[in-house]
């Protein structure tokens, strides 16, 4: 077959060219990919604010969820998340969706875009576990005046980010993963990751494993960058530090980021739609091309992904034709021409290599509900949590009345995490919302009968209803001998 009769096989990709500026930056991107004759071919799809509007409250139709399962690929510009009325975030439904459960958002300092951080050789990749932690979003107002919400974390949602942080760091041949936690304050949830982390990385010899709490982290970020390689963190952390480290490196706006789960992979530029400049034809394609160079990389196009990242790592070098954002006041031009500038540059190299990409692999998960049985389970109390406007005195000894002729035997009142009884001393103030232990006088096993345990609960749960308005109870148990629970602070 002589060149003129190959046919490249080409990659069906979902376009959902978004608000705002999104559809600038889509067009430009396109137009890029195209002149650089990438293996893609755009299923165009649309989701966000237009769609918000037909009354749609996830914000992405049913053709686009359609498309994108189909295509398992997507290239997003910015959607907008509706205000004041009911809609949720189109960005969060897509994750969810799709179980989109590994960010990845690659910070490496850009020739030409200077920031006090030029010149430290800033090269980094924050994983960020996407799905679970407190956005899961699941929040409850305990009392009138007191919220709460829930940080989940699993231990097979920490193994397969942390597998993705060190597949991701093979495919990158980098050298080191930082898992960052905050396990010295959240010993179960936190602490998971810390402690899969470890049981992980001996799997991957030829990488070094490190360990940080995540505040240093922050610090350390910004007193010595360069020192980072790969970043794996929990949703929250990986949210506050992604954006962190986006800063060090020219901000927000040129920031790219994937989005990976086990069918389906969505690139995005990490900038919102900027309205104050849409339909102006003076955005920056920069991030939303960044994403799509990533995407080249998922799909296997090296090659493409190295013209187009030299050519625009050229082009910012060179400082011709930049976007208004880039450019000394006055001095920007449109995004029409950014984008012509890097068309014109390819072919050329800059002082900045591309890295050597290899194509990540994630470890693919059964279908089944993720589930491991302790050899030994035992339930060993309640925490019954309850509001009251008593005092920590008069509410424990109310307590322990009421546990008198029970099973139980009130272990310990805290407010807030913080032992209020048995007093300690300390100088807790006090809310309406009071989490109260009753430890069985004796453990009972859980292995014989499923509902061990449940006729005694209900029973004293019952005597503090009569009494009391409790709005939650939660178990304490104990797997294969080990406490399935903390303690409150002050515990003695
Ligand atoms: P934003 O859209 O990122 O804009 C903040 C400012 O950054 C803009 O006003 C503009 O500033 C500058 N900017 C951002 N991207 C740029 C680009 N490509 N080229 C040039 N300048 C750029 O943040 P926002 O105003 O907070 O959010 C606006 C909307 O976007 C909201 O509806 C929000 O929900 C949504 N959003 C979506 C995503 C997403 O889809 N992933 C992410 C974040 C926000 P100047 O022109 O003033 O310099």
């Amino acid at each position: 077959m002589n060149a003129s009769t190959q046919t490249v096989t080409k990659t069906k990709v979902t376009a959902l060219p978004g608000d705002g500026i999104g559809p600038e930056v889509m067009q430009a991107t396109m137009r890029i990919l195209e002149a650089a004759s990438a293996p893609i071919e755009w299923e165009t799809a649309e989701a966000g604010a237009e769609v918000f509007k037909k009354g749609l409250i996830t914000g992405v139709p049913r053709e686009t969820m359609d498309s994108i399962a189909r295509n398992g690929l997507a290239l997003k510009s910015p959607l907008e998340t509706p205000v004041g009325f009911g809609g949720k975030s189109a960005n969060v439904t897509l994750r969810k969706y799709f179980e989109l459960y590994a960010n990845i958002r690659p910070v490496r300092a850009l020739p030409g875009v200077i920031t006090p951080f030029s010149g430290r050789g800033i090269d980094m990749v924050i994983v960020r576990e996407n799905v679970e932690d407190v956005y899961a979003g699941i929040e409850h107002m305990q009392t009138p005046t007191v919220a709460q919400c829930l940080k989940l974390m699993t231990a097979p949602g920490c193994e397969r980010i942390i597998r993705a942080a060190y597949g991701l760091a093979l495919a990158e041949e980098r050298k080191k993963v930082t898992v960052a936690t905050k396990a010295n304050i959240m010993k179960l949830t936190e602490g998971l990751m810390k402690r899969v982390g470890e049981k992980v990385a001996p799997e991957f010899p030829e990488i070094t494993p490190d360990h940080i709490i995540i505040d240093n982290c922050a610090h350390q970020l910004v007193i010595k960058p360069e020192k980072f390689d790969v970043i794996v963190t929990s949703n929250m952390n990986g949210d506050i530090i992604s954006d962190l480290a986006a800063g060090l490196v020219g901000g927000l706006g040129i920031a790219p980021s994937s989005n990976l789960g086990d069918n389906a992979a969505i690139f995005e530029a990490v900038h919102g739609s900027a309205p104050d400049i849409a339909g102006k034809g003076l955005a920056n394609p920069t991030a939303l091309l960044s994403a799509a160079i990533m995407l080249l990389r998922h799909i296997g196009a090296f090659a493409v992904a190295e013209t187009v990242e030299q050519a625009l790592f050229i082009t910012l070098a060179e400082g011709k034709n930049l976007t208004g954002d880039l450019s000394p006041r006055g001095h920007g031009v449109g995004t029409e021409a950014f984008t012509n500038q890097i068309i014109a540059n390819f072919g050329r190299s800059s002082n900045l290599p591309s890295r050597t990409y290899k194509k990540l692999e994630l470890k693919a998960w059964p279908k089944l509900t993720a589930h491991i049985e302790p050899n030994t389970r035992e339930l060993v109390g309640i925490d019954v949590f309850l509001e009251t406007d008593l005092g920590s005195e008069e509410l424990g000894k109310t307590l322990e009345n009421i546990a008198q002729d029970s099973p139980f035997k009130l272990n310990g009142i805290s407010n807030r995490g913080v032992q209020v009884y048995p007093p300690t001393g300390g100088q807790t103030f006090l809310v309406d919302h009071f989490a109260c232990r009753f430890m069985f006088k004796n453990p009972i096993p859980l292995t014989d009968s499923l509902a061990a345990g449940q006729p005694e609960i209900s029973y004293l749960v019952q005597r503090i209803g009569a009494k009391f308005t409790w709005m939650h109870i939660e178990k304490l148990q104990r797997f294969d001998g080990k406490d399935a629970f903390e303690r409150p602070q002050g515990e003695g």
